[in-house]
């Protein structure tokens, strides 16, 4: 694997590349374009910053890629659609500034309630006046959070440590997740009307830009203050700018402008209850290094075909709920090859259900997995991840998601309904304590088979003798069985057998099996 990293990394991102079995790691920051788009046809993997310009043109010349890093959040630089086309996954580091940026936050809230720039600058001219810079306690104030993300959870979690009443708002989660961080969510306008100090941790999109403007500072307190450490033009600027002079609100902190570096001469740098940072919520030493690790550690995993983490043309799972969600997304995977394998026509759709354990989380990457594994047969390494369930919507494939959150029988369960042109099949599949797959049904026999390796799936009349007759053959052939399964609904009807089986049986032996008395149907799998 050839990896190029044209921008500068943190030493610690390298290391981990360099170490990697097969790895070449070409670290060549500063590079002109022409320059880079000559080369990158021999590299498998490009790691950047926020430097390198990551275009169609370049993107276009990059026959071999298969992954794009950037150490850090924004994709600006890189161009996400050309990239899907082209079935390269871009992945970012959304974590790794998380706890910088939450911090940075928490310092400019002190710095409000307190007016530390000011008073500093005060003392700094030889002024000592103590009235004027009459501080507030955030002890029992309300803290609004817009945005209970990564950076707004781990300000709530410091907030109320600081004994503050925090009310959140984000349409997009439960208010159960608001509950299990011991927040209250709110509707905005209860945020609005509500807090002493309101923070802004959403993304800047068609529908935050300008979020809080004149209406919503219209109601807030008279005492309230602001802060943006997220992106600039969340709130508007000349609306607050209105609202600080009209002595509205209270105070504003930005780490974040609409226009950056902001216009020096600009109104926000008069008013004195305003203060204000450069962007550098992600700008701490810490920060660096674990962006660095962390695309490192992604790009690494990847190429290595230990799962996919923090793609932004794909679902984004944060390293801790990667933890908890690889070995679901690896057991979908398969769930799909194996149904893929058995089924006979054309897929034309696929009904998902999840059930326990893992409806708490958003599934999607599962399903995308389930989907990759549908489609793996049939379209070999023309699927993956990126472009799984795009591909099963222009071959006219349904893929249908539903949660239960218990199954009465298993602690987790994913059951799949595979239709085809010629037929329906049923199959489900649960993690083991022990954190391994299991299949566990098919077509509503209970079986317990591991989906490793090579299967040998049958379906028989449940008469004696059967797995003996099946154990000879194979032995003569020196196939070794690893693994034997059986369910029947009733005893002397059909049954369902799985072999777990060492070695690959020629088809000359599928067919003397298939002539055994009593077998009705049996096929092999590999996955
Ligand atoms: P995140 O994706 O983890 O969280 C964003 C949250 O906003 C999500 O929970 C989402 O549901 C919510 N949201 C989206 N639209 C919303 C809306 N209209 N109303 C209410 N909630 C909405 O992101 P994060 O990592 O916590 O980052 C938050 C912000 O901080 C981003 O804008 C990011 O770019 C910015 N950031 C800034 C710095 C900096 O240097 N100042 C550093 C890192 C991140």
């Amino acid at each position: 694997m050839k990896i190029l990293v044209s921008d500068k990394l943190s030493e610690e991102g390298l290391e981990i590349l360099k170490d990697a079995p097969g790895f070449q790691v070409d670290a060549k920051d500063g590079l002109k374009p022409e320059e880079l788009k000559e080369i990158i046809k021999n590299y498998d993997a490009l790691i950047v910053r926020s430097a390198t310009k990551v275009n169609k043109d370049l993107i276009s010349a990059a026959e071999k890629l298969k992954v794009i890093g950037r150490a850090g959040v924004g994709l600006d630089n890189v161009d996400l659609a050309a990239a899907t086309d082209r079935g390269i996954v871009v992945m970012n580091t959304p974590a790794g500034n998380t706890i910088s940026t939450c911090e940075h936050t928490m310092s400019l809230l002190l710095s409000l309630a307190r007016s530390i720039p000011q008073a500093h600058n005060s003392v700094k001219k030889g002024e000592w006046k103590r009235a004027k810079f009459m501080g507030v306690e955030l002890y029992q104030k309300t803290l609004g959070i817009i945005g209970l993300g990564r950076i707004g959870t781990e300000v709530a979690k410091r907030a109320l440590s600081f004994g503050m009443k925090v009310l959140t708002y984000d349409p997009y989660l439960s208010k159960e997740a608001a509950r299990e961080i011991g927040v209250e969510a709110s509707d905005l306008d209860g945020i609005l009307k509500n807090a002493d100090f309101i923070t802004v941790h959403v993304p800047l999109t068609d529908d935050t830009r300008h979020m809080i403007s004149d209406k919503e500072f219209a109601v807030m307190k008279k005492t309230a203050r602001i802060l943006n450490c997220a992106r600039g033009g969340i709130i508007d600027e000349a609306a607050l700018i209105r609202a600080m002079k009209e002595g509205r609100i209270a105070g504003a902190a930005l780490d974040v402008f609409e226009q950056e570096p902001p216009d020096p001469n600009s109104e926000i740098f008069k008013l004195d209850n305003i203060i204000t940072t450069c962007h550098l919520g992600a700008s701490t030493e810490e920060a660096q290094v674990n962006v660095a690790i962390e695309v490192a550690e992604c790009v690494r995993d990847y190429l290595l075909g230990k799962g996919i983490r923090n793609a932004a043309n794909y679902p984004r799972i944060d390293s801790e709920l990667y933890k908890i969600l690889q070995p679901y997304i690896l057991m979908g995977e398969k769930l799909g090859n194996f149904s893929s394998q058995i089924i006979e026509g054309g897929i034309t759709g696929v009904d998902i259900q999840y059930s326990g354990d893992i409806t708490k989380y958003d599934a999607a990457s599962i399903t995308m997995a389930i989907v990759k594994g549908l489609l793996t047969p049939i379209l070999k390494e023309a699927i993956n991840f990126v472009n799984a369930i795009p591909l099963a919507k222009s071959r006219g494939i349904q893929v249908r998601e539903t949660k239960v959150s218990v199954d009465e029988e298993f602690v987790n369960l994913i059951s799949i309904k595979v239709s085809s042109d010629k037929e329906t099949r049923e199959f489900a599949a649960t993690l083991s304590p022990k954190r391994e797959p299991r299949i566990v049904k098919i077509d509503g026999f209970y079986v317990e088979a591991s989906p490793s390796g090579y299967l040998l799936t049958m379906k028989n009349w449940d008469k004696p003798g059967i797995i003996g007759n099946i154990g000879t053959l194979l032995a003569r052939h020196k196939i070794n069985i690893a693994g034997i399964t059986l369910g029947r609904k009733e005893a002397g009807d059909v049954a369902v057998s799985i072999l777990n089986i060492d070695n690959p049986v020629s088809p000359q032996v599928l067919e003397q099996i298939r002539k055994l008395e009593n077998i009705l149907y049996v096929k092999l799998i590999k996955l």
